[in-house]
Order: structure tokens, then sequence, then C-alpha cells
């Protein structure tokens, strides 16, 4: 149950289950039940029309052998506001955290105690599961909670990616679902994904679905770029412009970069300035961000027939720094000052 698998391919022993109905709401407790194949109506509403919402975080073990959930709140709250929407019913803070702790509390202890750089992912998803094919939302929706243990998303190591500009796609479009977390986004974005892949290019850049210009995000990660170089280097991000998605790792670097000291800015960058400024040296690194992969340098840009290196086209030291104080938060080395770790809590036990 190492990274020799692919991502998401191998689950722990467990799953969480919960359902709701439109006649009673968010019925009983979480349940939770082995791994395995569900039963369901081939005319199942989530699988025709789309509503399938869902959340990814990580539990860490921490220096001192606790488990501990980064930020699971935030991701509580972004999957009520995913599920919202798309129309569906939004599932309590609780009930994420009881479903959550019910998981932990099963599966945690085969987070190896030795190996900070492994965490468990958790997936959390909530999809519409009534059998019905009326164009309308469902009266019934299913959330489940399952998890594997993960390296990274690229790899232990932060390893430059090389990344494509999408010119023929874009992710989102205006006041449409950019900023939920649903699966229709990636499903429209895989065929963009391949085109990356064909150029050499590991993922993909979004630009803005507007004026096909502004730097939006990276894949399933949001982009940051450096400006400058030592303590004064700037932190520079898109601000939420409603067509991205607001990633916790995002916020979370937010703060933490400008604790390092850093002017911290969210700013929108366009593509051509991020070409020219990075051949001129004003910016001096560029990466990703997100639950799964952690921060990621971007060595190099490809955008058509044009290609630029960023920096040496290797890690630069913000994002280094970046990630390690991110990790050290993560794995309880330092003094969590945010309250961005919850430690995990033992439920009640379930009467069998
Ligand atoms: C999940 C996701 C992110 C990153 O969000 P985190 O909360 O940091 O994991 C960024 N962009 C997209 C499109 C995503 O799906």
């Amino acid at each position: 149950m190492t990274t020799q698998h692919g991502f998401g391919e191998r689950f722990t022993d467990h799953m969480v289950r919960m359902t709701w109905t439109a006649q009673e709401g968010w019925s009983g407790a979480p349940q939770v039940m082995a791994f395995g194949d569900l039963p369901f109506s081939p005319a199942m509403a989530g699988l025709h029309y789309g509503q399938v919402v869902f959340e990814g975080l990580k539990i860490h073990r921490r220096a001192d052998g606790t488990l501990a959930a980064f930020r699971p709140a935030a991701h509580a709250g972004r999957l009520r506001q995913s599920a919202r929407r798309l129309a569906m019913p939004e599932l309590p803070e609780e009930l994420f955290l009881e479903a959550m702790d019910l998981f932990v509390g099963r599966d945690g202890h085969l987070l190896p105690v030795d190996d900070p750089d492994l965490s468990l992912y958790l997936r959390p998803v909530l999809f519409a599961s009534e059998p019905s094919l009326a164009l309308r939302p469902a009266r019934k929706y299913t959330f489940l909670l399952m998890g594997f243990v993960t390296g990274g998303f690229f790899s232990d190591r932060p390893d430059p990616v090389s990344v494509l500009v999408s010119r023929e796609f874009t992710r989102a479009a205006p006041d449409g679902t950019g900023q939920a977390k649903c699966a229709g986004n990636y499903a429209g974005a895989f065929l963009a994904q391949q085109a990356a892949a064909e150029a050499g290019c590991r993922q993909v850049v979004w630009l803005d679905p507007v004026e096909r210009r502004w730097i939006e995000e990276m894949g399933g990660m949001n982009l940051f770029f450096v400006r400058g170089s030592g303590p004064a280097a700037e932190v520079v991000t898109s601000p939420l412009t409603g067509s991205l998605l607001p990633g916790v790792t995002r916020d979370s670097l937010l703060t933490l970069a400008a604790e390092l000291g850093h002017p911290v800015r969210e700013e929108r960058i366009a593509v051509d300035e991020w070409r020219a400024q990075s051949l001129s040296g004003a910016i001096t690194e560029t990466f990703a961000c997100g639950t799964a992969a952690l921060v990621t340098p971007v060595g190099l840009v490809r955008d058509g027939a044009d290609a630029w290196q960023i920096g040496s086209g290797a890690a630069g030291p913000v994002t280094l720094a970046l990630r390690a104080s991110l990790t050290a938060l993560h794995q309880g080395r330092v003094p969590d000052s945010h309250g961005w770790m919850r430690e995990h809590r033992t439920p009640a036990p379930v009467p069998s």
C-alpha cells in the first residue's frame, strides 16, 4: 500500500457512507463498511446529469505519532459550496468531521509511523443516487468517504514539471462551475491534459475563459509566481476570479509566504508577462500547489511553438522554503499557530 500503485488505485480497507433524501434529510449516523463495490441503478441521476462533487484532504502522521487532518473544516466548507452550486444538499461540517473520524479510527493505523512523506489521502464524494432521469435536482444523494496511503501526486521529491498553455480549450466559463470541485470540470479537462502529454508536458495551464490571456491555474492545482529573490521576493497568485478553484493550499501558502516575510499579492498575470518576465529574469520561480501535489516547481513552459524556462529550470529557494514550512506544519515539527491541524478524535464506539 505505498506508491508502487498509481494515485488512488489502491484503497484502504473501509469507507464511510451517509444518505440524504428529500423526505428525511441526512438520516442516521455515518456508517463504516468494508471498501468495495456498491450496487446502483442504471438510472442513477448523478451518472446521467453530473450532480457529483468531491473533496481531497490529507491526514498526516506527526512527529509525536498522532494523526491530524490539515484544515478539514475548510474542505468541509468547500464541499458545501460546491454542493450549493450544483443544487445539491449541503453536508454539515459536524457530519463531515464525524465521517472523517470514523474512517481514520478504522484505517488510520495503515499510515506508517516511519515515513513522514506518506499521508492518508481522503476522498469524500457526494453524488445524486436517485434512480430517475427527470431533469431536475435529484431527491436522493449518497456521500462516501474513502482513502488511500500516498506519497505524492508527482513524487515525494519536488521535481520540476513542464506545462503546456492550453489555447484550444478553457476549463470553466464566467459564472459557470469553475469554483466548484465538481466531476464535470475534470472530464472537460482531460482532452487538454492529453494534448499536454502529447507535447511532452506533465500538466496543462488554464487561461481565463474570456480574454484567454490571464493565467488561472494548472491541472488540479493553483499557480504561484515569484518575482525577484531573497527575503524581498514577491509571491503572487491569481485572485479568485470565480472560474478557478479556491485551493486550501493556495490560501495556506498566502499566509505562510507572508510569515516568511515575503510581500504577497493576488494579482492577475498575463501569459505574455509570464513569458517576458521569465526570460528577463524578473520572474524567478513558478510553482503549483494543491493537497495532492503539495508545492511543485514548474521548470518549463510550452505555448504553441514557443517555450521558456523558469529560472534555472530547477526548484527555486522560495518554492522549497514554502514547501518546507507546509510539510513542517503537517508533520507537527513547528507550532500550529493557525489551528490548521485537527488531531484525530476517536469517535464513540458504534453499536454493532
Ligand atoms: C482541488 C483543486 C485545486 C487545489 O485545491 P486544494 O484545496 O489546495 O487541494 C486546485 N485546482 C483545481 C482545479 C482543483 O480541483
